[in-house]
């Protein structure tokens, strides 16, 4: 495991490197951000955006927690949402969800009083929404499945979403996009969820 002494040797190591090969990088890093990209993932250690898409540092906009959840009734989602729409005016949003997701197996096995119990109801609605689909799969597909639906169920909310809304009233581009990543090959997979204007079936 890193020290702290490690991890700070790390990082200059990195600013010297990133400065020697361009130096005006940090000077323009701290002028602006102008992100392509809100990113809604999990916070699990292992799907970091930047690796995973590949783009260079101020690119991302990112939003992270257990089970990549978009509830309306969140302030920090709700702040991040209306911040990269309304100030920053991202063109892309990317709700990532996982493989192998612990939140989503702890969503379909246990349930309880905890803040993460409480955090990841939102999964078990989704979970108790899908049980006639979901009770036909094996443990391990079951909780696949899940993880893909509850990406769907995020994507629905972001669409519903009143500052999504607005912004599609008034003809700004925002575009909403569902992907799982599988954390066994490093693949993104896209799951047919694309919206870039109200959706009938998500009310109007
Ligand atoms: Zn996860």
């Amino acid at each position: 495991m890193s020290t702290i002494n490690e991890m700070l040797a790390v990082n200059k190591l990195w600013a010297e490197e990133q400065v020697q090969a361009d130096p005006d990088y940090f000077i323009r890093a701290a002028q602006t951000q102008e992100p392509e990209v809100l990113w809604i993932g999990c916070a699990d250690s292992r799907v970091g955006p930047d690796k995973l898409i590949g783009l260079p540092m101020g690119s991302i906009f990112v939003h992270r927690n257990v089970a990549n959840i978009f509830a309306s009734n969140d302030l920090n989602s709700l702040a991040v949402l209306e911040f990269a729409i309304d100030q920053l005016h991202i063109p892309n949003i990317i709700v990532c969800g996982h493989y192998g997701c612990s939140g989503v197996r702890v969503a379909m096995t246990h349930s309880g009083i905890q803040p993460v119990d409480l955090w990841l109801d939102q999964v078990r609605f989704i979970y108790q929404r899908n049980q006639a689909e979901l009770s036909k799969l094996d443990q391990q597909q079951r909780w696949n499945r899940l993880a893909e639906l509850n990406v769907e169920a995020q994507v629905h909310n972001i669409c519903r979403n009143t500052i999504v809304r607005e912004a599609w009233k008034r003809g700004q581009a925002v575009n909403i996009i569902g992907m799982i990543y599988d954390i066994h090959d490093g693949l993104l997979k896209q799951l047919g969820l694309e919206f870039s204007s109200p959706a009938p079936h998500l009310g109007r």
